[in-house]
C-alpha cells in the first residue's frame, strides 16, 4: 500500500515547529478515526502540538477534519422553523445552567438539540444530572430526537458514537498523556462535537476561577478567543461569555439535588441571584446570536419565559417526551433520590465567607459518590450538597455553610472536613466579585 503521507513525518514537522498543510491534518485525523495511526503516534502528535501549538488556520482545519470524521446532523429537513442554537460550558461546580437554559430558549423560539457530556473529576456533567431522573432517555434514536426538538423545542441528550468519532479516540489518548490542556486541542475537541450537531449558532460559557478547568483568567480568555475565532472561521457564528467560577454556582452541587434546584428555579422558588444572572446572560446571548431578539429585548424575553411559567412547561414536556415522569415538577420528592444522611456543616467561628476553593467543593461531591475519579466509575445520584452559602455569606452556630447529603456517616465526615478546609473566613462583610465577565465576539479576536 502506498500512503500519501506518513504519520511520523507529520509528527516530525510539528515537533520541529514547521507549519502543517490541510491535507496533512486531514490524513492524521483520518488515521485517528480508522485506527491506521497508532496510539503512540496520537500521543506523540498531541505532545508536539502541546509544545509547538497550532496557528488558528491549523486549528480550523483540525476542527473541520474532526467534524467530518463522523455524521453531521442536518436539521434543515426537520422543518423546525426555528434557529438551531446551543450553549457549551467549559465546566464548573454546581453548573446546572444547561437544564434551565434549554427550556428557556425553547420557550423563546429557539431549537436547542443539546448534546451534553458526563462529569469527570471535580466538575459535574449535565448528562449525569439527567440520569438521576427515572426513565429519562439520554440516548433517543434520531427519529425521537427530531420529534422532541420539533414539538418541544429542546432535547438534552448524550453524545452518540457517530458524532466526531476522531475526538473520542484523540481525547482518550490526550487524557492519559498529559496533553488535555493544549488550547488548540481543546478548541478542536469542543467545536468538532458542536459543529457535528448541525448548529446555526453557539454561545460559549468560558469559566475562570478556583473551580474552573482554566483557573487563571488570562488562560480562560485565551481559550475563549481561540474558540470564537475557530468556530467563526469554520462557519458557525459563536460568541463567548466569561463567567466567574470562584464559588459554587447556585445553592446545590450533586446530581438529583441540582435537578431539584432547577425545578425550583423554573418555578420561581428560592432563585439564586448569581445563577439567575448567568442563565439570563447566556440565554439572552443565544437569542441575540440566533436573531430571535436584540440586546434590549432578549433579557426581557428570558424573564418573560421564567415568570409566565412557559420555560417550566417546556422543561416538563422535555422530561416527559424523553421517558421521564409526567409529574416531576409537582412531585420531585416522589422521583428524585436523596441520600439518607443529612449533616449540617457548621463553621468553627462566626464570620463571612471570604474565599472558596471551589475545586475542593467539587471533590467533596465526587468523594461522596456524586462524581467520577475515572470514566467507568458509577455515580450515586442521591448524594451532594444543598443550602451552600456563597462568598459574602454570613456563617455562625445556627447558620450552616452547607448541608451534606451522604450515604453513610463516614462519607459525611470526610465531606465536612473537605468543605471546611475549602473556605476562608473573614470578620468583615465581603462583596463577591461579579459573576458575568467580558463578552468575546469575533470582532475582539
Ligand atoms: N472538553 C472537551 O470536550 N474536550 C476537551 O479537550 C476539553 C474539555
Amino acid at each position: 500500500m502506498t500512503a500519501e503521507f506518513f504519520p511520523q513525518e507529520i509528527i516530525r514537522k510539528k515537533r520541529d515547529g514547521q507549519p502543517l498543510t490541510e491535507a496533512e491534518i486531514n490524513f492524521m485525523v483520518k488515521g485517528i478515526t480508522d485506527n491506521s495511526v497508532s496510539e503512540g503516534q496520537i500521543a506523540a502528535f498531541a505532545m508536539a502540538v502541546f509544545f509547538r501549538d497550532m496557528p488558528m488556520q491549523e486549528r480550523i482545519w483540525l476542527t473541520r477534519a474532526m467534524v467530518h470524521s463522523g455524521d453531521v446532523m442536518d436539521w434543515s429537513k426537520a422543518d423546525l422553523n426555528r434557529p438551531v442554537v446551543d450553549k457549551h460550558s467549559t465546566g464548573g461546580v454546581g453548573d446546572k445552567v444547561s437544564l434551565m437554559l434549554a427550556a428557556i430558549v425553547a420557550a423563546c423560539g429557539g431549537a436547542v438539540p443539546m448534546i451534553s457530556g458526563r462529569g469527570l473529576g471535580h466538575t459535574g456533567g449535565t448528562l449525569d444530572k439527567l440520569d438521576s431522573v427515572p426513565g429519562y432517555n439520554t440516548a433517543p434514536d434520531p427519529e425521537l430526537l427530531t420529534k422532541v426538538v420539533k414539538n418541544v423545542g429542546c432535547a438534552i441528550i448524550g453524545q452518540t458514537s457517530d458524532l466526531a468519532p476522531a475526538d473520542r479516540r484523540f481525547y482518550a489518548t490526550r487524557d492519559v498523556t498529559a496533553t488535555v490542556e493544549s488550547i488548540a486541542l481543546i478548541t478542536a475537541s469542543i467545536l468538532s462535537k458542536k459543529l457535528a450537531a448541525g448548529l446555526d449558532a453557539l454561545v460559549m460559557d468560558v469559566k475562570f476561577g478556583s473551580g474552573a478547568f482554566k483557573e487563571k483568567y488570562e488562560e480562560a480568555e485565551e481559550l475563549a478567543k481561540s474558540i470564537v475565532t475557530v468556530a467563526n472561521g469554520a462557519g458557525m457564528p459563536t460568541t463567548a461569555i466569561m463567567t466567574d467560577m470562584n464559588q459554587v454556582l447556585g445553592h446545590t452541587a450533586g446530581n438529583a439535588i441540582e435537578v431539584r434546584e432547577t425545578i425550583d428555579f423554573l418555578m420561581g422558588k428560592n432563585v439564586d441571584p448569581r445563577l439567575l444572572e448567568v442563565v439570563t446572560a447566556l440565554c439572552a446571548e443565544m437569542l441575540v446570536i440566533a436573531g430571535i431578539a436584540d440586546e434590549t429585548t432578549a433579557p426581557m424575553a428570558v424573564h418573560g419565559a421564567l415568570n409566565s411559567g412557559s420555560a417550566a412547561e417546556r422543561f416538563a414536556q422535555m422530561i416527559a417526551a424523553l421517558g421521564g415522569p409526567t409529574d416531576l415538577m409537582t412531585n420531585p420528592d416522589k422521583h428524585l433520590p436523596i441520600a439518607p444522611i443529612r449533616k449540617e456543616v457548621i463553621a468553627p467561628r462566626r464570620g463571612y465567607i471570604a474565599a472558596m476553593d471551589t475545586r475542593a467543593m467539587g471533590v467533596a461531591v465526587m468523594d461522596l459518590g456524586g462524581g467520577r475519579h475515572k470514566a467507568s466509575d458509577p455515580i450515586d445520584y442521591g448524594v451532594g450538597l444543598s443550602n451552600i452559602l456563597g462568598i459574602g455569606g454570613k456563617v455562625g452556630p445556627r447558620q450552616p455553610v452547607a448541608i451534606i447529603h451522604a450515604r453513610d456517616e463516614a462519607q459525611a465526615a470526610r465531606a465536612e472536613k473537605r468543605i471546611l478546609n475549602a473556605l476562608v473566613l473573614s470578620d468583615e462583610a465581603i462583596r463577591p466579585s461579579a459573576v458575568i465577565g467580558k463578552k468575546i465576539t469575533k470582532e475582539d479576536v
